[in-house]
């Protein structure tokens, strides 16, 4: 049976990745850390044959002896490095703790891992935000990258760190470049969960309008539970190596808002411009509104995924339309409000 060690189990990867590997027939164990609540984050959510299949060790991915003994105790077959500082726009309100979690966290696993469990085979997430504004469109693990957020230097830090101690070291430390992924279980504060949950609430009778920065930004969104497919994969390749994994269809918070609201039955237009464009449902009623403050303060855009290698090396594809990412997170979002 192979150990596999999960960072950021209670965040959104780490929910799908759980249920594969549970499906794979892992031994899992989570990292979380403790806050006063103990809750566990969508670990919460698991079946609960999973939930309870999995040993929780409580640390932190600054405490870099936390790290030490966990991989001396374990050395596991595999590490799913997820944990972070995930949001960009918090990272631009507090860069330093973004750089504490996401670099020197970073510097942690993989030291350990050398240290002590050389033979545990590392997956790092690194993230689509690290080619900032590119000038080539669509991206592949060629296209240089140009962070433009606090965020993005993190991971473009923890990436160069994963490929530095790959080569230096010769340790099988990969790193997937993974574009927007989305699900169910998203964080609350991201645009598309922000949508799907706002629609859930509109369409069951609630008059508060949803409130979004700017509806131009286009994304490349895919399934979350894709995407582990891929991390997974990456792990079982013969050597060490770096993917990009998204869909290569681009669409903006407009477009994602209008297919929302019509999951629900509820069809918008949109009438003006700029930070006065507002979505109308059929009725007459503002159901959405622009809200100039939560516009980035520097935009990354044009994130648009060339997969191929991936395709080829690995026999990954993203697997789930965007509709059909829409109306799995709408459905969910509208259970148990219907009256
Ligand atoms: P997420 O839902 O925000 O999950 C992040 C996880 O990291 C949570 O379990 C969180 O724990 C944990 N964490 C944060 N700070 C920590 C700390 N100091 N010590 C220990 N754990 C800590 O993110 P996700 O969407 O699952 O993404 C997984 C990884 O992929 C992240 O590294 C993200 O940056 C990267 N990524 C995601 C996407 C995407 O579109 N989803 C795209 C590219 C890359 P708490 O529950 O305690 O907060």
């Amino acid at each position: 049976m192979k150990k596999a060690i999960i960072t950021g189990i209670s965040g959104q990867d780490g929910y799908f990745l759980s249920k594969l590997l549970y499906e794979k027939g892992y031994e899992i164990h989570g990292v979380i850390r403790r806050n006063s609540s103990m809750s566990v984050g969508n670990m919460a959510l698991l079946p609960e044959k999973v939930r309870e299949s999995i040993t929780i060790h409580y640390g932190d991915l600054t405490d870099a002896n936390f790290f030490a003994k966990l991989l001396k105790d374990e050395r596991p077959d595999e590490l799913y490095h997820l944990a972070a500082q995930s949001f960009v726009g918090y990272s631009f309100q507090n860069p330093s703790s973004t750089y504490d979690v996401n670099i020197s966290g970073t510097l942690n696993v993989v030291n350990a891992i050398k240290d002590y469990s050389p033979a545990t085979r590392m997956y790092f997430a690194a993230s689509s935000e690290m080619y900032g504004q590119p000038e080539t469109v669509p991206q592949n693990e060629n296209t240089p990258f140009k962070p433009r957020s606090p965020y993005a230097i993190s991971k473009l830090a923890g990436f160069w760190t994963t490929k530095t101690y790959r080569d230096a070291y010769g340790l099988f430390m990969s790193n997937g470049i993974s574009f927007n992924h989305e699900s169910e279980v998203r964080g609350p504060e991201f645009v598309t969960r922000k949508i799907s949950q706002a629609v859930g609430r509109i369409a069951t009778g609630s008059r508060e309008p949803l409130k979004l920065g700017n509806l131009d930004a286009r994304k490349d969104w895919g399934y979350a539970q894709d995407y582990v497919e891929g991390m997974r994969m990456m792990l079982q390749h013969e050597k060490p190596d770096d993917f990009v994994f998204g869909t290569g269809e681009l669409h903006t918070v407009r477009e994602f808002a209008t297919e929302a609201f019509s999951v629900a039955g509820m069809r918008i237009h949109w009438e003006g411009k700029g930070v006065d464009e507002k979505g109308v449902d059929e009725q007459g009623n503002v159901v959405v509104t622009v809200d100039a403050g939560l516009f980035r303060p520097l935009e990354a855009d044009n994130f648009l995924a060339d997969y191929s290698k991936a395709k080829k090396v690995l026999g990954w594809k993203p697997r789930t339309k965007f509709k059909e990412l829409i109306k799995i997170m709408v459905e969910n979002d509208m259970k148990g409000k219907k009256g």
